[in-house]
């Protein structure tokens, strides 16, 4: 499956004439294997035993590349660090407030949220974003545990 999905990215990125470089490679590998919505820092410190030479602004730099590309989205929490989501189709957010862990969910009706937001409003929507905050399971055990 995430083979699948590399091999597709690494041919998005040739066809937009970006070129792939080992670091590039380890950094695509890695947000769509982790699929826990890292920050730069995050990418940064698994991957810096393999590529001494690197640094955040490198990945910051190559994570740009790979949005322009469309290949990544940037999720921004206003002063908090962005962090970053391998765009694989239209997904919705759960965010734990405890651990803020960020996990996947669909919803395909919310697709009529655009038609119905431009119909009142008379914009043209160019995205939407939903997210949903509470108690992950993880938190919520240990909480529970710190209650008996
Ligand atoms: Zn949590
Ligand atoms: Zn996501």
């Amino acid at each position: 499956m995430s083979e699948l999905h590399l091999k597709d990215a690494l041919d998005t990125l040739k066809s937009t004439g970006v070129r792939i470089t080992p670091q590039r490679h380890a950094i695509l590998e890695y947000l769509i294997d982790s699929m826990n919505h890292p920050t730069a820092d995050d990418i940064y410190k698994s991957l810096e035993g393999k590529f001494p030479n690197m640094s955040v602004a490198t990945v910051y730099n190559n994570l740009r590349v790979f949005r322009e590309a469309g290949l990544v989205k940037e999720l921004t929490y206003g002063d908090a660090a962005s962090r970053f989501d391998f765009v694989t189709n239209d997904h919705y957010h759960m965010i734990c407030q405890c651990c803020g862990k960020i996990v996947d969910f669909h919803y395909p009706g919310l697709d009529e949220v655009e038609h119905f937001a431009s119909h009142v409003t008379g914009f043209k929507v160019n995205l939407h974003r939903l997210e949903v905050y509470g108690t992950c399971p993880d938190c919520n055990k240990t909480e529970e545990q710190h209650a008996n």
